[in-house]
């Protein structure tokens, strides 16, 4: 970071939004001392954001389990044996069911997640249907399926779509190493049919895989420097499922992840930097550190299917505690997560890493 974009921040004069990081750039901001870096992230923070809000995230599962693809962290590719049972994409009555439970619950946005490689087109009217009564009941939407075609991004957009997630998993250069079935190319590719499609995009990864810190550094760049920031970041914490390839790694030093929050946070500053899976095994101290590095969103919810979350109540204390609270409910879909704006959805069924990018 330059010494005037720096100047800038500590005089709370908004940066200009960069899409050109390099890597060593990057890597010079995680090799700060900690309360430099934080000072600067939370000088980024209060620019966009009232530091004191939380936007909460929920999510429903529409067909869990039995996804071709091998993701290494993930318990719901069938090729693992995580005791994760397949189900099939689920009726759209029983998602509306859900999604009226929802906003009885003072849900403003419903997301769907399935565990596809991508969605077949005879999927499609499916997933669009759902989405179409969703939206008439009033909520935003926001999808989770895989990889699409610009012909599906667009049919799920006419539908009422507004958002959809698609997580950018590692570093390119770590990629091979965590997923065989697909490159990063296909997740770019995806992603720009999403902006195409006029969608807003919710994308982020997944540190504490065994990825080195350049190569922790490596995925932030290459979020910030997609042509336009996603609208929500997900940063999760490797959760190490029995079973699944990664089972076993050696876990990521909680203060790396705090930087690696503070450094995404940095980058993306009007973007909603989120924690999400892994959350459930951090302690309040270590949450607190997050919101300190500029942390402003969380999954919040308990019926996790593989992994559990952080239960409403202890939120609620945590919130309480650090003198927190939920962001306002303001729904305005033509416009990104900005102050004001909530992302309250419902959460349903699995530990989906990709999902949780939602
Ligand atoms: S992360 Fe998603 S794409 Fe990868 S195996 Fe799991 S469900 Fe499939």
């Amino acid at each position: 970071m330059s010494v005037v974009s720096h100047a800038r921040e500590a005089a709370g004069q908004p940066t200009p939004l960069r899409h050109d990081w390099s890597r060593s750039e990057i890597e010079a901001l995680f090799a700060l001392p900690m309360p430099e870096l934080l000072f600067r992230a939370a000088s980024v923070h209060r620019q966009h954001f009232d530091p004191a809000e939380v936007q909460v995230s929920t999510l429903l599962s529409v067909k869990t389990g039995g996804c071709p693809e091998d993701c290494s962290y993930c318990p719901q590719a069938q090729r693992y044996h995580t005791g994760v049972e397949a189900t099939k994409l689920m009726e759209t009555d029983a998602v509306l069911e859900k999604a009226r439970q929802a906003k009885a619950a003072g849900a403003t946005r419903f997301c769907m997640g399935a565990a596809w490689r991508s969605p077949k087109d005879r999927d499609v009217p499916k997933v669009a249907a759902m989405i179409r009564e969703v939206k008439a009941l009033g909520l935003e939407t926001c999808a989770t399926l895989g990889m699409l075609t610009g012909d599906q991004a667009r049919a799920l957009k006419d539908a009422g779509l507004d958002y959809y997630n698609h997580n950018l998993d590692t570093d390119p250069e770590f990629y091979d190493s965590i997923i065989q079935t697909r490159e990063i190319q296909d997740r770019l590719t995806t992603l720009e049919h999403v902006r195409d499609a006029g969608l807003k995009t919710c994308c982020g990864g997944i540190v504490g895989m065994g990825e080195t810190g350049r190569q922790r550094a490596g995925l932030l760049r290459t979020l910030a420097n997609l042509p336009s920031h996603p609208d929500s970041v997900p940063i999760n914490r490797l959760v190490q499922v029995e079973g699944t390839p990664l089972h076993g790694t050696e876990e990521i030093d909680p203060f790396d992840f705090v930087r690696t929050i503070a450094v995404a946070r940095i980058l993306m500053p009007r973007s909603m930097v989120r924690l999400s899976a892994g959350r459930q095994d951090m302690s309040d101290e270590l949450q607190a550190m997050c919101f300190l590095a500029g942390a402003n969103s969380i999954f919040y919810g308990e019926q996790l299917l593989t992994t559990g979350n952080p239960d409403t109540e202890r939120d609620m204390a945590l919130f309480a505690r650090l003198g927190l609270r939920p962001m306002q409910v303001h729904v305005d879909a033509e416009h990104h997560d900005h102050p004001g704006t909530a992302h309250v959805d419902i959460i349903e069924l699995p530990q989906h890493p990709r999902s949780f990018a939602a």
